[in-house]
């Protein structure tokens, strides 16, 4: 096919800055966990707010395994997620030998609603992992309220909300158990891998710092130190390896300067996608309050009265040369899940719905104008839409 601008599902917005960082760490002589992983630390708590401390992580898969961990999750526990989400938010839940109940979403936002986390709390839930799907704030002050009622922890999988406000305030900020940020390569910003665990409280933040080096705790030894004794230090845990290297700190400090830049690129893009498909057989995504989106994902379904499947859509846009992804095939629908807990589709009606109709389209800070409109053009042209203007510049 011919006449369209291949566009790829993501680019990172990778700068001079973040490319000569990275370089000053490697001349520095110090590559791991050292003074750029503390700074960006601090950047990243000022940057939320609250008085949260930060803990960075090598992905946000660790930040939400030591969340759980440092809230006291173990066997015997269930945990709530919901059945739309990536595997790493319930995998974690399994490392500590607790178990996943997984819930249906709402279908205006495809989150966890308040009243489903309600119906599913039973005599063993002791946390609920809400995911702001997309990058759209789920409703924290009814879930948290929920929570509180029941005596039940509250863990964010926030992975796709850098920066999302909720009632003004930016998610990670909302004095839940914890939240937690990814900055895998194709997420909102980046340190190619790595993810930041945040918490308002002291005693949850100091565990998760023992608990992301091997159990190592220095402090103890700190009021022993005295000239030469720098080496000392005591194991007070099994813990893990989950510290962020300084060479990805010194990436991630340069990207969060451009968080809130990098957000109004794609709230622009999204804004032009709304109003170029508002006329097509497609359900576009809700917008939320006002910077209440990071638009990491702009996530459309498919009407039954579109002239084509989920499969050929996506086969279709392929043809276009326009790279598309799936955001997710829902976890009572992989083998594992399914299987351990006896997962019947019935169960999931708004999942299995999406499940058939969702695709996710390239939006990303740095696409041209021309990319822009090759995907306006594209979906267009598939859906039977009406020809748009040919593109405008670049
Ligand atoms: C990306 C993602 C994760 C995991 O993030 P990593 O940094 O790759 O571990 C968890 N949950 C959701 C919803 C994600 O999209």
């Amino acid at each position: 096919m011919s006449g369209f601008v291949p566009v790829p599902f993501f680019r990172p917005s990778i700068g001079e800055e973040e490319i000569d960082e990275v370089v000053a760490t490697l001349r520095s002589g110090w590559l791991t966990t050292g003074d750029r992983a503390r700074r960006f630390e601090a950047a990243f708590s000022g940057y939320i707010g609250g008085g949260v401390e930060a803990i960075a992580v090598n992905s946000a898969t660790a930040g939400l395994h030591l969340a759980l961990e440092a809230i006291g999750i173990g066997p015997g526990d269930e945990v709530i997620v919901p059945d739309l989400t990536f595997t790493a938010t319930a995998e974690v839940v399994r490392y500590l030998g607790a178990e996943v109940h997984l819930v249906d979403v709402d279908p205006a936002t495809l989150c966890l609603t308040p009243d489903a986390f309600a119906a599913a709390i039973g005599p063993r839930t002791r946390a609920v992992m809400p995911v702001h799907y997309g990058g759209l704030a789920c409703d924290l002050d009814g879930i948290r309220a929920v929570a509180a009622r029941h005596g039940i922890e509250v863990v964010e999988d926030a992975a796709h909300a850098l920066p999302t406000r909720w009632g003004g305030r930016l998610v990670g900020s909302h004095g839940t158990a914890a939240s937690v940020f990814s900055f895998y390569a194709n997420k909102t910003i980046t340190t190619g891998e790595g993810g930041m665990l945040v918490t308002a409280r002291p005693e949850l933040a100091a565990r998760a710092r023992v608990m992301r080096l091997h159990g190592i705790d220095r402090d103890a030894f700190d009021r022993y130190r005295h000239p030469g004794g720098g080496w000392r230090y005591d194991i007070v845990a099994p813990g893990f390896k989950y510290n962020l290297s300084d060479l990805a700190a010194a990436v991630g400090l340069r990207q969060l300067e451009k968080a809130d830049t990098l957000r109004e690129r794609r709230e622009a893009i999204a804004g032009i996608y709304l109003e170029a498909f508002a006329d097509l057989p497609l359900r576009l995504p809700v917008r939320g309050e006002q910077g209440g989106h990071s638009w990491h994902l702009f996530a459309v379904r498919l009407d039954p009265a579109a002239p084509i499947d989920r499969d050929g859509f996506i086969a279709a846009l392929a043809e276009r040369r326009i790279a598309c992804s799936m955001h997710y095939a829902p976890l009572h629908r992989m083998t594992y899940w399914r299987e351990r807990y006896h997962l019947a589709a019935e169960d999931y009606p708004v999942s299995e719905d999406a499940y058939r109709s969702l695709v996710t389209l390239p939006l990303f800070p740095d696409m041209r104008d021309d990319e822009i409109q090759s995907v306006i053009a594209s979906v267009r042209d598939v859906l039977g839409g009406r020809a748009v203007a040919p593109v405008r510049g670049g």
